[in-house]
């Protein structure tokens, strides 16, 4: 390894431990290494490896903006989701690993042998939508969101990851933007919405709390607010045979399933679990 790439590691690393970030090590070489343009071994094995004054200027300003709270998915501009690479900014959320849970499970009981038609409500950067299009070639998907930053982050997605052709974009609040048309269509709703109690959300860590989108996290009093008002309409949208997908936060899954159980409508609802026990996922079938 470089000495001088050393050097400048090892202070970063330092700035990162006293700013209290947990990975500081890591994040200092992932950090060095998209300034770099290289893979993070490289940053070990290429004795070659040098950080101009230019490079090393911009570094330094993304590591002040990273001990400043700022999460560092949005200073390197992407984040990994069900093995794409997500191009995200702060218009949107971060997508989170809870939420391949919810694309895997929908992946599962999709059928992969004729058209499908999907629904993402709050799609955010697309996670969701794209991956599922990206897995499925025969799934036609629909991606709403309320805000057009959102969309437009989403929409990019689809573009790099070459599904914008199978995607629908809709602006509008949840099922908003369907009609007639759309009655009875869909194979599959997802969502992942914002499910945070509000008096919680002062509670959350600076990164979340200070630079995630407030109206991406927010989900009113108990943080049920969205699934009240998806769980209401939601079966109008759907064909038979065809099933919703709700991610859920913390102790929301059995609030969630009673919703939908008493809709009468739904033959099954279970629940899927996380990798630490936790049910993350709500499922209800027609
Ligand atoms: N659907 C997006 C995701 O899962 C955004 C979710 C949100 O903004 N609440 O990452």
């Amino acid at each position: 390894m470089n000495h001088k790439l050393m050097e400048i590691l090892y202070t970063a690393h330092q700035k990162l431990k006293d700013a209290r970030v947990e990975e500081s090590r890591l994040e200092a070489e992932i950090l060095a290494a998209h300034v770099l343009k290289c893979e993070r071994h490289d940053l070990y094995l290429k004795d070659n490896l040098v950080m101009n004054i230019h490079e090393e200027n911009i570094f330094f300003n993304m590591l002040e903006r990273r001990c400043a709270g700022e999460p560092i998915q949005y200073i390197i501009g992407s984040k990994e989701f069900m093995g794409l690479l997500f191009e995200v900014d702060d218009r949107v959320l971060i997508p989170r690993c809870d939420t391949e849970i919810l694309v895997e499970t929908a992946l599962e009981l999709l059928p992969s042998d004729r058209e499908v038609f999907i629904a993402d409500i709050g799609t955010g950067s697309g996670a969701i939508a794209v991956s599922i299009a990206y897995y499925m070639p025969n799934a036609q998907v629909f991606a709403i969101d309320i805000d057009e930053g959102a969309l437009c982050v989403a929409k990019k997605n689809a573009n790099i990851h070459g599904v914008n052709d199978r995607i629908q974009f809709l602006k509008g609040n949840m099922f908003e933007p369907f009609n007639i048309e759309h009655k009875s269509k869909f194979d599959a709703i997802l969502s992942n919405p914002p499910y945070i109690p509000t008096n919680d959300i002062d509670t959350l860590s600076v990164q979340v709390r200070d630079h995630e989108p407030q109206i991406a996290l927010d989900g009113g009093k108990d943080g049920l607010l969205f699934y009240r008002r998806m769980v209401s309409e939601a079966h109008t949208f759907i064909r038979e045979k065809g099933f919703i997908g709700f991610e859920v936060g913390y102790n929301q899954a059995s609030h969630v399933c009673n919703m939908l159980q008493n809709m009468g409508v739904y033959t099954c609802v279970y629940c899927v679990k996380d990798l630490s026990g936790i049910d993350r996922v709500v499922v209800a079938r027609t």
